[in-house]
């Protein structure tokens, strides 16, 4: 017997893998579609907070009812210390859009992936060990060995960009941010803000998730780690110690899980003209936690590449791809934007490297670019 033969493989079930799947199945149902995840389900996973512009996104997979009764906690503002001592509100009602949500990212992933699965030809774990092209074809390679061919396949495996990278496509880096994740039980469930503080050396976030937890974050740049001692509970309690705001809702003596260090930084991988993959969600550009775009960016990329690929299999008509590779130019430019007025902000240590690099990075005509 032959590989199994799909139209689309989709590697990577997080948002972007899974609204591509819940579009394709939806838009092309004649075309054999294969899901595949390595199975983490969203357990080490970062992400908490989702702005107010995920409703439309949801409304239009289908999947809003499902999400509003998955005990998700509203948030109606956040707080911040940056470019400042004080605490700044910033209310969504006040900024004409809805409610933000605290995410319970287990069940947010798990009821994606529900959705997707019911819908496809097949849903797949197994981590991807392997691409090549064959003739006008992918044949992807499994860990487990299995083997399948596909005529095109949407990168949806995140940061790692699993499938980009075996295409020879490497992503390019942009900073070395990354975040200090602890979880703690918590005792403050009425301050369900999300509240961010920057420091010397970075940045602070903590929120309220569901579940009575709670999530405390040190965002800093790689380097940063040892210096700061982020790599034990202990370093990690003595830092959080010296903030001013955030550590006052977290019970900074109580059990800790973490920290674990996950990256954070802003990457873009160049999908491959003529080649049958189209990158999506942070696979196709990750975006700085700041921000807090990166799971609506990844359900929004996951459905324009869906329709992209769909157009190009049934019609043979390329303007689908060409315009999802502009928009996903246009997206990082204008977020590179945002991001440097954003730091700019914070002109209180403008000699630690952290901030120097944000804030000289607004004055060059070209971002730092590190390629891995
Ligand atoms: C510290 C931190 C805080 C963040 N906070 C927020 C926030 O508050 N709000 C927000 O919107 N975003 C936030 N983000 C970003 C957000 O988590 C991502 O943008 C989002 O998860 C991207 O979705 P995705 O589907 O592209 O990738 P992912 O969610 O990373 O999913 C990728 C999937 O691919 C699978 N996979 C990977 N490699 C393989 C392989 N070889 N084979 C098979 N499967 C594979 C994985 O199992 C995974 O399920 C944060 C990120 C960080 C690091």
């Amino acid at each position: 017997m032959g590989p199994a033969s799909y139209d689309v493989v989709i590697s990577g079930a997080g948002p972007a893998g899974c609204a591509a799947a819940i579009t394709l199945a939806d838009y092309a149902p004649d075309l054999r579609i294969c899901l595949i995840d390595a199975g983490h389900g969203g357990a080490r996973k970062a992400g908490d907070t989702v702005p107010p512009s995920i409703a439309p996104i949801l409304r239009h997979l289908g999947l809003w009812p499902t999400f509003l009764s998955s005990g998700h906690k509203p948030a109606h503002r956040s707080v911040s210390a940056w470019g400042a001592l004080h605490i700044a509100t910033n209310e969504y009602f006040f900024l004409g859009s809805d409610t933000a949500w605290q995410l319970d990212r287990r069940v947010f992933e798990q009821s994606l992936t529900e959705a997707a699965a019911a819908r496809l030809s097949r849903f797949e774990t197994g981590v991807i060990a392997g691409c090549r092209q064959t003739g006008g074809c992918l044949t992807v390679t499994l860990k487990s060995g299995a083997v399948l061919t596909a005529r095109y396949a949407i990168d949806a495996t995140g940061r790692a960009a699993a499938l980009s990278r075996m295409m020879t496509a490497s992503p390019v880096i942009f900073d070395r941010l990354v975040g200090c994740l602890a979880f703690a039980p918590d005792s403050q469930t009425e301050r369900n803000e999300l509240l961010i503080e920057s420091f010397e050396a970075g940045w602070w976030y903590t929120a309220c998730l569901p579940r009575g937890r709670r999530v405390v974050a040190c965002m800093t740049d790689a380097e940063q780690i040892r210096p700061l001692g982020l790599r034990s509970a202990e370093g990690f309690r003595a830092r959080l110690a010296n903030t001013r705001y955030v550590e006052a809702v977290t019970n900074g003596d109580g059990p800790l899980d973490g920290p674990h260090v996950l990256a954070a930084n802003s990457r873009l991988t160049e999908a491959q003209p003529g080649l049958p993959l189209l990158p999506a969600g942070d696979a196709a550009f990750a975006t700085d936690p700041i921000c807090g775009q990166g799971i609506v960016n990844a359900l929004r990329g996951g459905v324009y590449a869906a329709y992209a690929v769909a157009d190009w299999l049934l019609r043979e008509d390329p303007k689908g791809l060409d315009r999802y590779r502009a928009w996903v130019h246009a997206s990082f430019a204008s977020y590179q934007m945002v991001l440097r007025d954003f730091y700019a902000v914070e002109a209180r240590w403008p000699d630690h490297p952290f901030w120097r690099r944000r804030q000289t990075a607004r004055l060059s005509p070209a971002p730092e670019r590190i390629r891995q």
